[in-house]
């Protein structure tokens, strides 16, 4: 067929904006390409606010800000302490940007006289989190060769000094990959780093650590770099809380914990999005183990009418509120009870602080649904409130506990205590009322929506979206108490009220379920969908291996119910095998019926391979049964089979992905370092996906 105008009108756009693309981020050193720099400044200006970050600098009298690309929250929190403890012990003019708000073509004029930090989670698979993509791209993205080519010819950056630390898990193939490719970046482009690029660990639990012994070596270098002087860190807060005896709670300006200000003046509609929840009715729950002493819920999330929409392996986020017993137990201890609904204006001191939530508000609204009160304590806002401290004894023993590691790790760490408890265990239950509230809006976490994998298909019910969840109630040795997950909980509450408890209160948590203004009555949950690269092989005739033990399994109920579904409708699907695992048939066996449904739909094309670990004298595990299936799974896989593995990032994954590559080597003859070879291939090319954490 010949082309005709417009197609060939596509093309030469197509190509472009592809040449744009591979250029985009590079043009400073490479070519001053006008091009390439209108289009990586394609999202300037967005909502008329200013993108120019040395605009916002220059006019806001900063010589230091702290960017940070954060997908919890934890480095945005770390941010927020940089900029704090620079400001506070250096006398730094400092601020905090979230990445996603600025354009980053005019880093080549940076002044020389002021400092950049960089704060970066890496996520999930060496992907940059969501608000780092434009920077990351612009940066150079995933084209590692470039930085790898040596000095560049010209050095566009040479004016910016840089500070960088970021946030991995050595659990995942691309261990903190953002730091240290940003870092690439930015020295190959010529800019100045000062002190270690910092990397810290989630996998090895020991994040908060890794953090506090690089920030000391780089404020020295960073002194001694702009002629700093250390002075006495005095607390200064960022914001300022005024109380409002006269203003009335019920006034339709206060801000009760609507998920964000939209919810708030009556607009729930949509898009829906990470910042714009749907409440979705729960039309369905259920618990679906018959172990009495565990509680695994399965939900039917209805988001028909909503807009959202979702493809078989995406995430659900829920969003949570925290347990009532928390919230009282933290009002309790500052001495607020009295004033818990008292309506408070929260405003920024400085023209860069953003209160975190709208206001006016009131302590109760701030502390059940923005705060992260139930998150494990901080070293570092241990010493940051021993000043605020009953007396000087109790002052005392705080910094102490706050200068040591070891008696850190021993008084509040293996106790598992959240704020709260902590400060009534400090304190005997004495009330702490000297620490100013704005402190709490600086140092904790914005509570963070919970993701779970999606356990239906989207072509089987679109407008039904389930979850199934394992109720995080642990007993920890060391811990005085049962730590409870704040989320899973809280679905449990709504679960037990949908079967007709008026008063939910699973262990006694007594969770606010009606909601803010009651306005999740009637049984519904805050959500969004978040889309990912957890997915079946487009072509329903490829073979697929999926190992999910316990909760693990959840995206492969979507899965097979999705190869099931085809079948029926007379497509040519290909063999099917799961491994499941978990403790007991009898207990904790779950969908157990369902996968004898798709059996008879799928015949021979489905296959459940089982391990139940305390059914026998031996524990038997996933693992244990892909070794036995070892030449199979070879064949399938030399048949391109894709290959899946959910759940436990920490041991199961890692192991399953040993166990792989053993089996390639065993079966193929070839050796065990050319069977990790072939798995990071498979890895490489979708062939080996994971949904884990
Ligand atoms: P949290 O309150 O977040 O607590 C979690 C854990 O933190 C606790 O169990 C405890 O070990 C620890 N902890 C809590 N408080 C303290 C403290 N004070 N001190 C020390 N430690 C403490 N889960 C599922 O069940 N099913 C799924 O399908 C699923 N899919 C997921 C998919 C993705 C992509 C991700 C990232 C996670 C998924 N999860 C899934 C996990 C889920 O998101 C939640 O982490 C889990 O449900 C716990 O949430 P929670 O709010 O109940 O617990």
């Amino acid at each position: 067929a010949k082309l005709d105008t417009l197609d060939i009108a596509v093309l030469v756009v197509l190509l472009l904006a592809t040449i744009a693309y591979f250029t985009k981020g590079t043009y400073w050193a490479v070519q001053k390409d006008p091009y390439a720099s209108s289009l990586a400044n394609g999202s300037a200006g967005k909502a008329g606010k200013s993108r120019n970050i040395l605009e916002k600098m220059d006019e806001t009298g900063k010589n230091c800000v702290v960017f940070y690309g954060s997908q919890t929250g934890t480095a945005e929190d770390y941010a927020s302490r940089l900029a704090k403890e620079g400001h506070s012990r250096f006398g730094l003019k400092t601020m905090t940007a979230d990445l996603e708000d600025f354009d980053y073509e005019n880093l080549d004029q940076f002044p020389e006289d002021k400092v950049a930090m960089f704060v970066l989670a890496t996520y999930g698979e060496g992907e940059p989190t969501d608000n780092a993509v434009e920077f990351y791209e612009f940066m150079g993205g995933d084209d590692i060769s470039f930085s790898e080519k040596g000095g560049s010819d010209e050095s566009p950056l040479s004016t910016l000094q840089y500070v960088a630390f970021g946030l991995g898990n050595n659990t995942y193939e691309h261990y903190n990959s953002m730091v240290r490719n940003v870092s690439k970046y930015l020295d190959r482009l010529g800019a100045k780093r000062i002190g270690e690029a910092g990397e810290g660990d989630d996998g090895a639990g020991t994040m908060e650590e890794d953090f506090l012994s690089w920030k000391e070596p780089m404020w020295a270098a960073l002194a001694s770099a702009m002629s700093l002087e250390e002075r006495e860190a005095i607390y200064e807060p960022v914001f300022e809380i005024t109380e409002k005896p006269d203003m009335d709670v019920s006034d339709d300006t206060v801000y009760l914990g609507e998920p964000n200000k939209n919810h708030l003046e009556g607009h729930s509609k949509g898009p829906y999005n990470a910042h714009n929840p749907y409440i979705a009715p729960i039309a369905e729950s259920k618990e679906i183990f018959t172990d009495k002493t565990r509680n695994c819920l399965h939900l039917e999330i209805d988001v028909a009418g909503s807009n959202l929409s979702y493809t078989t392996g995406d995430h659900i986020a829920v969003w949570p509120t925290n347990a009532g017993k928390e919230v009282d137990r933290f009002i309790d201890i500052l001495g607020l009870t009295d004033r818990r609904h008292m309506v408070i204006a929260v405003k920024g001191l400085d023209a860069t602080a953003k209160v975190p939530f709208p206001s006016p508000t009131t302590y109760d609204a701030v502390i059940r649904y923005q705060m992260e009160i139930c998150a494990p304590m901080s070293r570092q806002f241990v010493s940051q409130l021993a000043q605020f401290a009953p007396n000087d004894a109790i002052k005392a023993e705080m910094t102490k506990i706050g200068e040591d590691k070891d008696i850190f790790s021993e008084q509040v760490a293996e106790k598992y205590y959240n704020l709260a408890q902590f400060l009534e265990y400090m304190s005997n239950g004495e009330k702490w009322e000297k620490i100013p509230f704005s402190i709490f809006i600086e140092a904790l976490h914005k509570i963070q929506p919970r993701y779970y994998s999606i356990s239906s298909s989207s072509l089987v019910q679109k407008d039904k979206i389930s979850i199934t969840a394992i109720v995080e109630s642990i007993e920890k040795p060391g811990a005085p108490h049962v730590v409870k997950g704040v989320t899973t909980n809280y679905l449990l509450a709504l679960k037990q009220k949908q079967h007709g408890d008026p008063h939910p209160d699973p262990h006694g948590l007594d969770y606010a379920i009606t909601g803010p203004r009651n306005k999740y009555d009637g049984i519904h949950v805050p959500v969004h969908v978040r889309h990912s690269n957890f997915k079946l092989p487009s072509d329903p005739s490829k073979p697929i291996i999926m190992v999910g033990p316990g909760t693990g399994v959840a995206p492969f109920r979507g899965f097979v119910q999705e190869r099931a579904q085809q079948a029926e409708n007379g497509e040519n699907v290909g063999k099917t095998i799961l491994f499941f695992g978990c403790r007991r048939k009898s207990e904790d066996f779950l969908y157990e019926d369902e996968w004898k449904q798709y059996g008879e739909t799928m015949g021979d094309k489905f296959e459940l391979v089982t391990a139940f670990s305390r059914d026998g004298p031996e524990k038997v595990y996933v693992q244990h049964r892909l070794k036995e299936r070892a030449e199979e799974i070879n064949k399938l896989l030399e048949q391109k089979a894709y290959f899946y593995v959910c759940g436990d990032a920490a041991n199961m994954a890692r192991e399953v992905n040993e166990i792989l590559a053993q089996i390639i080597s065993d079966q193929r003859g070839v050796t065990k370092q050319k069977g990790e070879e072939i798995v990071k291939a498979m890895r490489a090319s979708n062939q080996y996906q994971e949904d884990v954490w």
